[in-house]
């Protein structure tokens, strides 16, 4: 048990993060109250936020990434919820963003997208095959845009 700096509660050790540069091992204030201040900060400093991240990532772009991911991963509960509510709240930024989405898609012909599209069943497209859809589905696009603009 152990006394919050905070809050002034006695609470059992599990309700304390964990700070590995304290003797204790432990931070001085409960979770609840390091979550409220971390909070709070974050409200208070967007901007250096933003560049603690940025800088986080600069620094190893490839951990920061996994990071999120494997966060992502570990909480998809919370990631689905979060979507939802946003997606129910922001129901016209959303359908923007997919249909955005559905768009960059197109565009930009990744691989899986022209396998999946053009060569469903098939096991092991060369990619050279799939360089040739990419082309065949831009010239036809271009041709399209030049059809509707003459
Ligand atoms: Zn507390």
């Amino acid at each position: 048990m152990k006394t919050c700096s905070k809050c002034k509660e006695y609470k059992s050790e599990d309700n304390f993060f964990k700070n590995k540069s304290n003797t204790s091992g432990l931070r001085g204030d409960c979770k609840v109250c390091s979550k409220k201040a971390h909070i709070k900060y974050l409200q208070n400093n967007p901007e250096k936020n933003r560049e603690y991240s940025q800088t986080k990532y600069n620094k190893d772009p490839q951990k920061e990434k996994d990071r999120v991911l494997l966060w992502r991963q570990e909480n998809k509960d919370k990631v689905n919820e979060y979507q939802k509510k946003w997606s129910e709240l922001n129901r016209e930024k959303y359908l923007i963003r997919m249909r955005d989405k559905n768009r960059g898609m197109h565009k930009k012909l990744p691989e899986r997208y022209v396998v999946r599209k053009f060569f469903r069943g098939f096991e092991n497209v060369p990619i050279e095959l799939i360089n040739l859809k990419r082309c065949q589905i831009l010239l036809n696009r271009e041709l399209r845009q030049m059809e509707q603009q003459a």
